[in-house]
């Protein structure tokens, strides 16, 4: 049997023929590593943009918002753990082709001009990001915006081949300390380079969102370090510092304080320009 490395994300799972990835997005076909969710959309409706968050991207306007399934992280508190932990057949989807797509977008653009896009969202969308490409390149060619909600975790060569389709991006930065992403299934230093890379990107607004957890990365030390890095990128991105709520696997402890926000982005606003709270 062939086995082959997926080369999307640190993870580097190596597949043999039939199994699927950590993110049960991805599988080992023929000896292949194919993007076996491609197309398949679990969820698609519109949003405004505010809610992605996006704040200083075309504000007012809302955007055709469409998930999967499938995710390469492990976050405890998910609140999308339905869509994002699950594999093909643990939640119902339907194939939704990168053209028709499109055209549902350019068909609700043309009955509300204040929807302007389409926003690849709710689980991971770059576990499938070559359907994140072949859309937004029919998406663009429609005259419409393409939108990532990522949390970023990749390769080097699926954000640089990405990000020029973009006009705007939101990437979760959870922490800035390595082991709290690798105890997350992540990785601190991929998520890093995607937001430089999008940083860089000159057709492509960059935000950033910190969700604040209690007990893990809720303190004034680790805002401050996560700050001092996003403005040595470029002090103009946008940052969120947004309020954790119980979810899914993540309930022995409370909401976020909403005084522990507030204060948490105080500390950002002294490096960076642009910082908002969510969910207080
Ligand atoms: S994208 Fe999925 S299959 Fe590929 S390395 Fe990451 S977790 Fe594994």
């Amino acid at each position: 049997m062939t086995s082959a490395r997926c080369e999307v994300c640190p993870h580097a799972c190596r597949l043999v023929p039939g199994s699927l990835g950590a993110c049960r997005a991805r599988g080992n076909v023929n000896g292949r590593v194919l993007p076996l969710a491609y197309g398949r959309l679990t969820s698609i409706a519109i949003d405004p943009v505010e809610k992605k968050p996006l704040a200083l991207w075309k504000p007012g306007s809302t955007i055709l918002s469409v998930g999967g399934y499938g995710c390469n992280l492990r976050c405890p508190w998910c609140q999308n753990a339905s869509i994002s932990q699950v594999g093909e057949s643990e939640v119902a989807w339907r194939s939704v082709l990168p053209e028709e797509l499109a055209l549902l977008a350019a068909q609700a653009h043309e009955s509300d001009a204040r929807m302007v896009g389409v926003a690849y969202t709710y689980n991971e969308p770059l576990v499938c990001w070559e359907y994140v490409r072949d859309a937004a390149l029919f998406v663009r060619e429609a005259g419409l915006a393409n939108a990532l909600v990522s949390a970023g975790c990749v390769n080097r060569k699926v954000a640089e081949e990405v990000a020029p389709l973009l006009d705007a991006a939101n990437i979760d930065l959870k922490s800035i300390r390595a082991g709290t992403y690798a105890s997350l299934g992540g990785d601190l230093r991929a998520t890093q380079r995607t937001i430089e890379i999008l940083a860089c990107e000159p057709g492509c607004h960059l935000e950033v969102t910190t969700l604040v957890v209690p007990g893990v990365n809720d303190t004034p030390e680790e805002m401050e370090e996560l700050s001092l890095w996003l403005a040595s990128v470029d002090p103009s991105i946008v940052l969120h510092v947004s309020r954790f709520f119980p979810a899914w696997r993540k309930t022995d402890v409370g909401p976020t304080p909403v005084a522990t926000v507030y204060a948490l982005a105080e500390v950002a606003r002294s490096n960076l320009r642009h910082v908002f709270t969510g969910n207080c």
